[in-house]
């Protein structure tokens, strides 16, 4: 069957990475979090004191770029494609509200984004890939044949991220969530380079109401219709 690119961008917390996953499972694709790739930047920083005051220091970790190398491996324990930092699992602690909270930051970083769009081009050569992020369909891979750009409310993505933290006996502060997504999607919009907006050829799915069930149904209805289409 033909393989096709797909871009899923949107939102922090509005469960990218959730539909992604699960179609590429689905389809046998490669999926790939560049949101993680902006993490692990990020706790590098944090790591190497590159932060002081709340100020990221550019030029140092300007000449540190060629030092940070970011892969992907699958755990066979559970089974989930987990984000290495210079060999180790970093995983967990780029999920950590330190990280989240610099990351948008560090993410408006021209020669980061320059770097990390490098990457990621390189690992869709071959298609058969699903991305999700904030500028995959408008930057990344503009010719994708396949772009979603999803939305939720800022207190329902609050809630879930609340509730994901929870679960996983994490404490989490509900009103301190709230902020930081509020903060990220502000950020995130009005960086000057690639901002976060809808590509003009994008499909737009409001996921405030939907289940996860009827979100990968929704998903698998689009891409049977694209490869339909493009085939
Ligand atoms: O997707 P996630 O929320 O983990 O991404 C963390 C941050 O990385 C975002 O808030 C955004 O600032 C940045 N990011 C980005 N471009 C991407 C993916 C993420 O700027 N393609």
């Amino acid at each position: 069957m033909k393989m096709i690119t797909i871009t899923i961008d949107g939102f922090s917390s509005c469960g990218k990475s959730t539909m992604a996953k699960s179609l590429a499972r689905e389809l046998g694709y490669i999926y790939i979090d560049s949101g993680a790739m902006y993490r692990a930047v990020t706790l590098f920083c944090l790591e190497q004191g590159l932060v002081v005051n709340g100020e990221i220091n550019r030029s140092k970790l300007r000449k540190s770029l060629k030092d940070i190398k970011i892969t992907f491996e699958r755990n066979p324990q559970n089974n989930q494609v987990e984000t290495y930092l210079n060999g180790v699992c970093v995983e967990q602690k780029i999920r950590s509200m330190a990280v989240s909270n610099l990351v948008s930051p560090v993410a408006t970083i021209d020669f980061v984004r320059e770097e990390l769009v490098r990457q990621q081009q390189a690992m869709g050569t071959k298609k058969g890939i699903v991305m999700d992020g904030r500028d995959i369909g408008t930057t990344v891979f503009p010719d994708a044949e396949l772009k979603i750009y999803v939305t939720a409310s800022a207190e329902i993505r609050a809630q879930r991220r609340y509730s994901e933290l929870t679960s996983k006996g994490q404490d989490a502060d509900y009103e301190a969530i709230l902020k930081n997504v509020q903060e990220r999607d502000y950020i995130d919009m009005h960086r000057e380079v690639s901002p976060l907006r809808q590509a003009e050829d994008a499909l737009h799915l409001d996921n405030s109401e939907l289940s996860i069930e009827q979100q990968n149904d929704w998903l698998l209805e689009q891409f049977n219709r694209v490869v339909e289409l493009t085939s």
